[in-house]
C-alpha cells in the first residue's frame, strides 16, 4: 500500500470562503466526501485572516513560501510563521509529511474552473493531465514572472492551485460551492486510481502558458486612472489579437493590447481579479499551447506516488 498523503488546503487567502465552507461541512459529515482510500489532511491555509475575513493579516501566504523568506529569522509576519507551521506539520520532511498538496482558492475574475501549476515538475504535468482528461479543465502555467513567488504548493514535491469563479470575496455562492465539492472529489478519484494503476493518461495536455502581465494606467500616485474595457470584462480564456481594447477612461480614450512581440492569438486570464490591483496586475496574458504527454511525467508520478 502507498504511504501518499494528499493535503488539501483552503483559506490560503481568507477572504475566499467557498472552500473553506465545504471543508468544514466536510468535518462534520465525513460521508460527504469518498476519500477513494488515500490518506488526506483537509486544513484552514491562514486560519488567522480567515476568522477576520481578509486576505492575509501582513503578507500574502501565498507567496510566503519562498526560501529566503522561510530562513529569515528576524521576519515576525504572521504568514511567514503560517508557512514554517504548515511545512513543519505536513511539509515533505514535517511530522506528517504529505507528497500532494492541493490548494483551493477562488477569485472574481470570471474563470471557471480551472488548475494552476507553477514551472514544469513531470509530476505536477501528469497529476493535471489525468484531470484535464477527466473534466476538461484549462491548466494555466504560471513560470517565468519573477516578480511572483513562494506559492504554497511549491514546497511540496507535488501540488496545484484550483482555481474557481466568478465569486465576490467573502462570499457564499452556491455554484462555486458545487464546482469546489465536485474538483475536490474528482482529484481524489484521480490520484486513487494512480495508485491502483488504473489511471488513464491523456496524449495530449493544453496548458496556458504564462506570458505576461498588464497593470492598469495609473497616475503619479499610483491610482488606477482607467478600468478594463467593457470588451474584455468576462473575456477570461477567449482569444485576443494586437489591437483589441483592454482599457478605457472615463473621456472614452481607449488602450488597446499592442505588444508586437504577439503574432498570434493570446489568451487573457485573471481579468479585473479585486485581490490583483494590489499587485499591479489587471490581467495576464497566456499562450495556448497544445504538448504531447511525455512518459516521463508518468514515471515520476508514479515514483513519487510509491516512494
Ligand atoms: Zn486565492
Amino acid at each position: 500500500m502507498s504511504n501518499l498523503q494528499v493535503l488539501l488546503v483552503a483559506g490560503t487567502h481568507g477572504n475566499e470562503i467557498n472552500a473553506p465552507w465545504v471543508f468544514n461541512q466536510w468535518k462534520e459529515n465525513q460521508d460527504l466526501i469518498d476519500r477513494c482510500g488515500l490518506k488526506v489532511i483537509s486544513v484552514i491555509g491562514n486560519p488567522l485572516a480567515f476568522e477576520k475575513g481578509t486576505r492575509y493579516l501582513h503578507r500574502d501566504l501565498n507567496r510566503s513560501f519562498s526560501l529566503d523568506l522561510l530562513n529569515s529569522e528576524k521576519n515576525t509576519d504572521s504568514e511567514i510563521s503560517r508557512a514554517k507551521q504548515l511545512l513543519a506539520l505536513y511539509g515533505p520532511s514535517g511530522q506528517n509529511p504529505s507528497q500532494i498538496a492541493i490548494d483551493f482558492h477562488s477569485t472574481t475574475a470570471c474563470m471557471g474552473s480551472s488548475l494552476v501549476i507553477y514551472g514544469r515538475r513531470p509530476v505536477d504535468l501528469a497529476l493535471v493531465s489525468l484531470i484535464q482528461n477527466r473534466i476538461g479543465l484549462p491548466v494555466y502555467l504560471h513560470e517565468g514572472n519573477s516578480s511572483q513567488k513562494g506559492f504554497l504548493v511549491e514546497a511540496w514535491p507535488c501540488g496545484f492551485v484550483v482555481e474557481i469563479g466568478p465569486v465576490p470575496q467573502g462570499s457564499l455562492n452556491s455554484r462555486i460551492i458545487q464546482q469546489t465539492f465536485q474538483t475536490l472529489k474528482i482529484c481524489l478519484e484521480e490520484i486513487s486510481k494512480s495508485i491502483t494503476s488504473k489511471s488513464c493518461f491523456p496524449e495530449k495536455l493544453v496548458v496556458h502558458r504564462h506570458l505576461k502581465s498588464i497593470d492598469f494606467p495609473r497616475d503619479s500616485s499610483g491610482q488606477p486612472i482607467a478600468y478594463i474595457h467593457g470588451d474584455l470584462e468576462g473575456k477570461d480564456w477567449q482569444p485576443i489579437k494586437n489591437g483589441y481594447p483592454l482599457f478605457e477612461y472615463l473621456n472614452g480614450d481607449i488602450v488597446n493590447l499592442c505588444d508586437n512581440s504577439f503574432i498570434d492569438e493570446v489568451f487573457p486570464v485573471f481579468i479585473n481579479e479585486a485581490a490583483y490591483v494590489e499587485k499591479n496586475i489587471a490581467l495576464s496574458l497566456t499562450k495556448k499551447e497544445v504538448w504531447r504527454f511525455d512518459d516521463c511525467w508518468r514515471d515520476a508520478f508514479y515514483a513519487l506516488i510509491n516512494s
